[in-house]
């Protein structure tokens, strides 16, 4: 089984919840980016301060700021044989970033998941959801960003052959399911 995976999709598609179920059942590290800024936020360290500003907006977080922590926690003792990233890489220079510090740490992303769900779905799941950056003007902002940042990643992933299209717009039960073929 794939061991290494990275999640794509717009916010809303549910990466997080089936990041989260594939790691309970898989034992590896679910590593979502989004998560550990917002609690660098809530304990308002010197991260979570400079990030504070962009995430309320549905602006991206300086690569300058993400880079770094992805390479510490790529190198904690729990992320050596496998982990699920969510929410990284956002651009196509994370994504590049992300491939070099895999060639140093000599590994390789098994696969790449890509969520499809519709725009029109992200925003009532979005409104529904009730997190601080989910009002509406923030969310058109992140679906926008997510067009023009994000979407290029997808094209990359599509070049060397990982990317595999889910689609997102089923029941939790049926994606998880999905997503479990496609690793296996
Ligand atoms: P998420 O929980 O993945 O939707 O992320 C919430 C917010 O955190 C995003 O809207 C961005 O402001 C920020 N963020 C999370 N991951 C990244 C990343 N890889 N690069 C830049 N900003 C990020």
């Amino acid at each position: 089984m794939a061991k290494r995976l990275i999640f794509l999709g717009p916010p809303g598609a549910g990466k997080g919840t089936q990041a989260q179920i594939l790691s309970e059942n898989h034992q590896i590290p679910h590593v979502s980016t989004g998560d550990i800024l917002r609690s660098a936020v809530a304990q308002q360290t010197p991260l979570g301060k400079q990030a504070q500003d962009y995430m309320n907006r549905g602006e991206l977080v300086p690569d300058v700021l993400i880079l770094n922590l992805i390479q510490d926690r790529l190198s904690y003792e729990d992320a050596v044989s496998g982990w699920i990233l969510d929410g990284f890489p956002r651009n196509v220079n994370q994504a590049a970033f992300l491939e070099d510090l895999l060639a140093k740490l000599e590994q390789n992303a098994d696969c790449v998941l890509n969520l499809e769900v519709p725009d029109e779905v992200l925003v009532g799941r979005l409104l529904a959801r009730k997190r601080k950056d989910d009002n509406e003007s923030t969310i058109r902002r992140r679906l926008e960003v997510y067009h023009q940042d994000t979407v290029p990643v997808i094209n990359f992933y599509q070049q060397r052959e990982i990317l595999q299209t889910i689609d997102g717009n089923q029941t939790m039960t049926e994606v998880t399911q999905s997503l479990s073929e496609a690793i296996s």
